[in-house]
């Protein structure tokens, strides 16, 4: 007992540090939005049936004025928590469609929409007032959910995605492969697009790669065939050489993304580089 006391004593500052890091992470991003310290980054999505870009995922930055570039990774959790991903999350479908909107292509735009999201009721009216006030076709928009989504999975949610599906929006299924029940999912809902999830990327190239696992490649190729069965589009999530390209190609995926395409861009960047590329695959894959 007396140990089990010390051990608490010895964890309390810690514990405390990292609750009030909390607390202020949660303040500063209360008035994030005010401040318009959020932006979004694109990363171009490449067919590879004729090497050309179809789409561009949209990615959300935090510019912290101490911090500088925060990831999404270290603030959409506690957004989602707190319950402030719906306000971020509307601001992203309403800038995302209107950058698209501006392209001098038209490209799809996709967003990543939380579970959060999904529950709040006001997801379909955001998009339908997003779409119009930027005129964009829905056919342009694509949302993109995890099986975070599906877990919780009941009528609602089902009915939320069959109106996104009525209004012509395109849904993917994220990082597919890394859920517990990833299959079960694709029977739930007919999705337009499967996206495999990038650590099945990393593990393809054993012999190059040593720290890979073998069955990488095996997967993916299964994962293609049953896109390709089930007339979805699949995207390999996270290519970063030629090798894994080349690969990827071979086991039939019908769409890329990663570093070796592009990093995700600033919008300006994103624009010059649309602008620039007459013949799209020539600027993609400088
Ligand atoms: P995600 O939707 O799976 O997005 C793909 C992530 O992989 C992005 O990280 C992207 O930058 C990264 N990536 C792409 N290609 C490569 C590559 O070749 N190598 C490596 N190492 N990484 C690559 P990012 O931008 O940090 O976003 C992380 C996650 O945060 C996203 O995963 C998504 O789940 C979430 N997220 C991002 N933006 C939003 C948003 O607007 N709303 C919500 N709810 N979630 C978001
Ligand atoms: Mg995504
Ligand atoms: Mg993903
Ligand atoms: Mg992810």
């Amino acid at each position: 007992k007396l140990d089990g006391r010390s051990t608490f004593r010895f964890f309390e500052p810690a514990m405390d540090a990292r609750m009030q890091a909390r607390r202020r992470l949660e303040l500063d991003m209360r008035q994030a939005l005010a401040r318009r310290e959020f932006l979004l980054h694109y990363q171009p999505q490449l067919s590879l049936a004729d090497d050309r870009l179809v789409g561009c995922e949209a990615l959300i930055r935090w510019r912290h004025p101490e911090r500088g570039l925060v990831s999404p990774l270290d603030f959409i959790p506690l957004a989602e928590e707190i319950g402030l991903i719906v306000p971020i999350g509307e601001w992203v479908i309403r800038q995302a469609c209107r950058d698209a909107a501006s392209w001098p292509r038209p490209l799809s735009v996709a967003v990543n929409v939380s579970p959060a999201q999904f529950k709040s009721d006001r997801l379909v009216e955001t998009i339908v007032s997003a779409l119009s006030l930027a005129g964009l076709p829905a056919a342009r928009l694509e949302v993109e959910i995890t099986e975070g989504v599906l877990l919780q999975e009941n009528e609602k949610t089902l009915h939320t995605l069959h109106r996104l599906r009525d209004l012509g929006v395109r849904v993917s299924m994220d990082d597919f492969g890394t859920g517990y029940s990833s299959l079960s999912y694709l029977r739930a809902f007919p999705f337009d697009k499967i996206k495999i999830d990038r650590s099945f990327v990393t593990d393809i190239c054993a012999q190059t790669n040593p720290g890979a696992k073998a069955d990488g490649e095996a997967i993916i190729r299964a994962i293609a065939g049953l896109g390709r069965s089930l007339g979805m589009t699949t995207v390999a999530e996270g290519v970063e050489t030629e090798e894994q390209l080349h690969r990827i190609r071979a086991e039939g995926c019908t769409d890329v993304q990663g570093y070796l395409i592009s990093k995700p861009l600033p919008a300006d960047d994103l624009l010059r580089l649309l602008g620039a590329s007459a013949t799209p695959a020539s600027g993609a894959r400088r």
